[in-house]
């Protein structure tokens, strides 16, 4: 069910508008590590090695025994296993981080990091500082740098971080974490490595949708609203009041294949005095959002909640796309609960 009209008024209160502006030039997208496998570690879990801590990554194991970069970057660390002259690699063994330019979780252009750990060998030919390519082989899986620990190891396997910040395990500087956080990894700058694979096991082509679950209070992940007198993002739904003639969304930059993604999804509740949607999205050839890249589609705007998979058969919806617009209604009317319209999450994804 939609807000009652104290709430919506409250967070009209906080209204803010939301801007993105990155450009970019690259296959954002990232894959798996591995080829098949599965998670026999997950992410923020406190049950595997060291107990009290965090998780801050993935261990997977895989009869695929080859590493592979998750996308393009450049190598920024090769950290041999060396536990004797320092700890340098904070009892991660061999290890390499790659800096990303990619999409993020929520569908927005980030510099982001993954890291690869436990490493038997490396890949011959890999230097810091040199460009990497998406798939590229780093090495083979192994145990190395954790075979001291007492609670007892995974044995073979990768730990796999995605991280906002270049650091090996070891975010205070004090060299006391060593893949395991204090607190919520996320805290500390990581990013749950479940994202660039399948819920329901490692595939080569890792995640190539981009989504947004509206999970933090008051954090729109990124989206631009217009033409609405209030919002607010609480109990995993964004609420909007519309307000004037054309209330939309507009995504944050996307960089993603029109080829690959051929469906936006959403759960979308409106109790909008009309039903008239539209999609608009805008290309990398045509980066802006016209009245010639338009599909419409019907809203059930009887204010309950709905799953739409709207089809993005368009001439236009070809190479990058670089965003997306949701118009839910026509027009709104502004302060009241007479219109309310609420996403609980909104994908662009291959299937319908
Ligand atoms: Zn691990």
């Amino acid at each position: 069910m939609l807000k009652k009209p104290s709430e919506l008024f409250f967070a009209a209160l906080f209204f803010v508008l939301s801007t993105q502006g990155d450009l970019f030039a690259q296959d954002a997208r990232f894959r798996s590590p591995l080829n098949g496998g599965s998670t026999v570690c997950g992410f923020n879990s406190t049950s595997c090695y060291s107990a009290g801590k965090y998780h801050s990554a993935l261990d997977m194991i895989s009869s695929d025994k080859n590493i592979y970069a998750t996308n393009a970057g450049k190598i920024v660390a090769i950290v041999p296993n060396d536990l004797t002259t320092n700890n340098a690699d904070h009892n991660m063994g061999n290890s390499i981080i790659i800096e990303h330019k990619a999409i993020n979780p929520q569908g927005a252009m980030e510099i982001l990091y993954s890291s690869y750990s436990h490493l038997e060998s490396f890949s011959p030919g890999l230097y810091v500082n040199e460009a990497i390519t998406k798939g590229e082989k780093l090495g083979v899986i192994g145990k190395t740098g954790g075979e001291s620990c007492a609670g007892g190891c995974w044995g073979v396997h990768l730990h796999f971080e995605i991280k906002r910040a270049p650091v090996l395990h070891n975010p205070s500087g004090s060299g006391q974490y060593w893949g395991y956080m204090p607190g919520n990894a996320v805290n500390y700058g990581y990013i749950d490595p479940a994202w660039v694979v399948s819920p329901t096991g490692l595939t080569a082509n890792g995640n190539d949708y981009a989504y947004w679950e509206f999970h933090g209070n008051s954090n729109n992940e990124g989206w631009s609203l217009i033409n609405w007198s209030g919002w607010s993002v609480n109990g995993g739904t964004l609420f909007l009041d519309p307000s004037g003639n054309d209330p939309h969304i507009k995504s944050p930059e996307l960089y993603v294949d029109a080829s690959v993604l051929k469906y936006l999804k959403f759960s979308m509740a409106s109790n909008a005095a009309d039903g008239n949607g539209q999609i608009f999205f805008k290309t990398a050839s045509e980066n802006d959002y016209h009245e010639n890249k338009k599909i419409d589609f019907t809203v059930q705007n009887n204010g309950q909640f709905k799953d739409y998979s709207i089809p993005l058969t368009h001439e236009k919806w070809t190479g990058k796309i670089t965003g997306i617009r949701i118009d839910p209604a026509t027009a709104g009317v502004g302060g009241t609960n007479a219109d309310t319209i609420g996403w609980h999450w909104i994908k662009l994804s291959q299937n319908p």
